[in-house]
């Protein structure tokens, strides 16, 4: 065969192979363009495990509607211009791949009104295939419409799992994105019927949604942490010893506001926890690490679940020493409590 340059549909269905896994990888990436467009509310409508429709309206700063095109296309944002931008970018979003990725997959709508224009404007794909801007009454802000997920690739299509199971995987990333945002409403409804409601609580984590996302039992165990040094701060909350996990179910870690996994950190915690954990047992922590942006790579995974950081001996021996003094403190507490 010779070679050829493939078409712009094809090239964005081959992205979202990476960047959309499933109906929860989509609202994540819509959830975070929601959340970076400065949202106060989220409203989230899902049908059939988000498979059959998801939809996901936000009160942010909205698209232009002679950007509408733009938006979709592959490699646009608003959100960097440069390589400076992407070494301090401080938006969950850069990369410009997720609208266009899922446009490639679904039937989509993005239907937008920005606060300083007069009319609002909406954009059908089918499938990848470009509608023309039409006008819209939208209020402010921005809706995102995405059905029948993977319809024109039966290869994905055959991998999604029963309603539930989406479901549940949509919830635990709403969870995520919860616990870093007390300060965004966030309300869920599936098969037309509410299902869950995140009051915008203020800007602190309260115990309320702590304990709505974790659990009364980790609430209870929870101990706040909050410590600044070495150019960096970690705060959040980190379980009791006597509150453990089977798995590493409840292991939630930000680094700047984003959710990633971090071996380096994972580590670091669960050698503060080793004298006082039982092997084989997991901890259950909130916690988020913010440093200089410049400090850290965002830049590593197309779904932007891993993050490099430039000394990560230095991370890894902040977050070690402050959990390490956070439990010590306890256990000099319950030592010293008399025995009845
Ligand atoms: P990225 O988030 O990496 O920039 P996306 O493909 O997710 O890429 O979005 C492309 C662009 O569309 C964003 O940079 C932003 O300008 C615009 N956009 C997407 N969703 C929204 C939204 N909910 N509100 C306002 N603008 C949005
Ligand atoms: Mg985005």
């Amino acid at each position: 065969m010779s070679i050829r340059q493939l078409p712009d549909t094809l090239i964005n269905q081959i992205a979202a192979g990476e960047v959309v896994e499933r109906p929860a990888s989509v609202v994540k990436e819509l959830v975070e363009n929601a959340l970076d467009a400065g949202a106060k509310r989220i409203d989230i409508d899902l049908e059939e495990g988000g498979v059959r429709l998801i939809r996901i309206r936000d009160d942010g700063g909205g698209i232009a509607s002679d950007e509408l095109p733009l938006a979709v296309s592959r490699h646009a944002t608003s959100k960097i211009a440069s390589i400076d931008d992407l070494e301090a970018v401080a938006t969950l979003g850069f990369r410009g791949e997720a609208l266009p990725s899922v446009a490639s997959v679904s039937r989509f709508r993005l239907a937008s009104r920005r606060r300083d224009a007069e009319h609002g404007a909406e954009l059908r794909i089918d499938g990848g295939k470009l509608g023309e801007v039409a006008p819209n009454a939208h209020p402010h802000g921005t809706t995102v419409e995405v059905r029948d997920l993977f319809f024109n690739v039966p290869a994905r299509r055959k991998f999604l799992r029963a309603e539930r199971t989406e479901l549940s995987h949509i919830e635990e990333w709403l969870r995520t994105l919860a616990l870093a945002r007390p300060d965004v409403e966030i309300r869920v409804s599936h098969n037309g019927k509410p299902s869950r409601r995140w009051k915008g609580e203020g800007n602190l984590l309260s115990d309320v949604r702590l304990h709505e996302a974790l659990g009364e039992e980790f609430a209870r165990n929870a101990l706040r942490v909050d410590h600044a040094g070495a150019g960096m701060r970690l705060h959040g909350w980190i379980a009791q010893p006597a509150y453990n996990r089977a798995s590493a179910d409840q292991q939630y870690l930000y680094v700047n506001g984003r959710s990633v996994r971090d071996r380096n950190v994972a580590h670091a915690v669960r050698q503060a926890y080793s004298d006082v954990l039982f092997h084989g047992r997991h901890p259950a922590y909130v916690l988020f690490l913010e440093l200089d942006p410049r400090g850290v790579d965002v830049n590593v995974h197309p779904a932007k679940h891993e993050v490099r950081f430039r000394e990560s001996r230095l991370v890894h021996d902040f977050v070690y020493r402050t959990l390490h003094a956070a439990l010590a403190e306890t256990r000099a507490g319950s030592i010293a409590a008399p025995t009845p």
